[in-house]
């Protein structure tokens, strides 16, 4: 195995695994190093948004098209707020697809687009330049640039403004709903926090329901409490059976994005964390994670500095990204007023779906300028 490389990714999440798979795509020397083994649970909605479809397609490639063919389609949102129901229209639809499937789809494509792809290899350190020396206990990597991709929380502690802030605590289950599938993705939102609800396919092609909720520590410490924070909840959930124990992060904090430390690109979650009611992280990650690697192509075929390449990225990522994190920030905002100040925008919307339906567009990314074969 080479121990030298043009570009060294670090977490084999969807934002490292889509740098590494579009370097490699472009005839770079790609390492991807993941600290953990897939497949794994993830605390997750799953809930993956219509604006990054296309890229995932391409990224996946011909050998694992199958993720996207069993995945489920979500056409509509329920908001559960405050005693209404806003019907939030979805269209075109997004997927629903769990995270135990689609990060390790992505790791194979990876693999099968020739990058490197070390599992069980936490990077200790990133030191010098030119060449990065990137270390790890099995020893160093040398690589031309670094793509940072370690997600929300890792060791190498990048990203300038390090998270403060409220902290949440994350829970995740699948159930086995019992009758209970409906094809929306619904959002139950009570005082300190909310969960998402939505069907989602097993491993094994067994309809089952995803339960996840960001809670405030003291409002709920398990997702059994969680579920028994909402009336409606409560009562749709009675029937359900856990198909494993649920998992859990702590602390999520949410953050504005910095795509650039020092001479390391940030891509998905360690770039910035959004808001997870948004349902946008899975796609930040892997446009972030493409748009890095893409930035990087001038450098790596020596027709421009790294300094140009990280600029590029900078500017790309606040002209396309950034947006979605403002809007979600306001939106936040928004949660948090008064009920009866906030009442009138929700009974608009609440007659209205395509003001609902305005609201959610918003707050998403702005497309990315596909390139020709995306569109295969
Ligand atoms: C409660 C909750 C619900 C959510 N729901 C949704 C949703 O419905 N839809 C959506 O789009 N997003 C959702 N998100 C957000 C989404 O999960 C993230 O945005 C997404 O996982 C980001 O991908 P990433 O690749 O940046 O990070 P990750 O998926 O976290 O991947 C980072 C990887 O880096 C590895 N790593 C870390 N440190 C090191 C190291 N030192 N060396 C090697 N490897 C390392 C980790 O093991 C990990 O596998 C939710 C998040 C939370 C907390």
């Amino acid at each position: 195995m080479s121990r030298e490389y043009d570009l060294i990714v670090i977490g084999g999440g969807p934002g490292g695994s889509s740098a590494a798979i579009t370097a490699a795509r472009e005839g770079s020397r790609v390492l991807l190093l993941e600290r953990g083994r897939f497949p794994r649970q993830k605390v997750c909605g799953e809930f993956v948004s219509t604006e990054s479809l296309a890229l995932l397609k391409w990224l996946l490639g011909e050998s694992q098209q199958h993720l996207l063919q069993k995945a489920l389609t979500l056409s509509e949102s329920r908001l559960l707020l405050d005693g209404r129901i806003i019907h939030v229209p979805i269209d075109p639809p997004a997927a629903s697809i769990a995270r135990y499937d689609l990060d390790l789809a992505l790791w194979n494509a990876a693999q099968q687009a020739g990058v490197t792809a070390l599992q069980e290899t936490t990077v200790q350190a990133i030191e010098g330049e030119d060449p990065f020396r990137v270390v790890t206990p099995s020893g160093e990597f040398g690589g031309r640039a670094v793509i940072n991709a370690t997600g929300r929380w890792s060791n190498l502690k990048l990203a300038e403004n390090l998270p403060f802030g409220t902290r949440w605590l994350g829970l995740k289950a699948h159930f086995h709903g019992n009758g209970d599938l409906e094809a929306s993705v619904d959002l139950y939102f009570f005082d300190g926090g909310y969960c998402g609800v939505q069907p989602v396919r097993g491993s094994d092609g067994s309809m089952l329901l995803n339960a996840c909720a960001l809670v405030s520590p003291g409002v709920a410490s398990t997702l059994a409490e969680v579920l028994d924070r909402h009336p409606l909840l409560a009562g749709r959930s009675r029937a359900w059976t856990t198909t494993f124990e649920p998992v859990a992060t702590f602390p999520v904090v949410l953050r504005q994005p910095v795509p650039v430390s020092g001479n390391v690109m940030n891509a998905g979650d360690a770039a910035g964390f959004v808001d997870p009611f948004i349902g946008d992280g899975i796609a930040l990650a892997l446009r972030g994670g493409n748009l890095a690697a893409r930035n990087l192509y001038p450098f790596l075929n020596a027709t421009a500095e790294l300094k140009q390449s990280l600029e590029g990225y900078e500017s790309a990522y606040r002209q396309v990204l950034s947006p979605a994190y403002r809007a979600s920030s306001l939106l936040r905002k928004f949660m948090g007023v008064p009920r009866a100040l906030r009442g009138a925008v929700l009974a608009a919307c609440e007659s209205s779906p395509r003001l609902a339906s305005y609201l959610v567009e918003v707050t998403r990314s702005k497309p990315i300028e596909l390139q020709p074969e995306f569109h295969q």
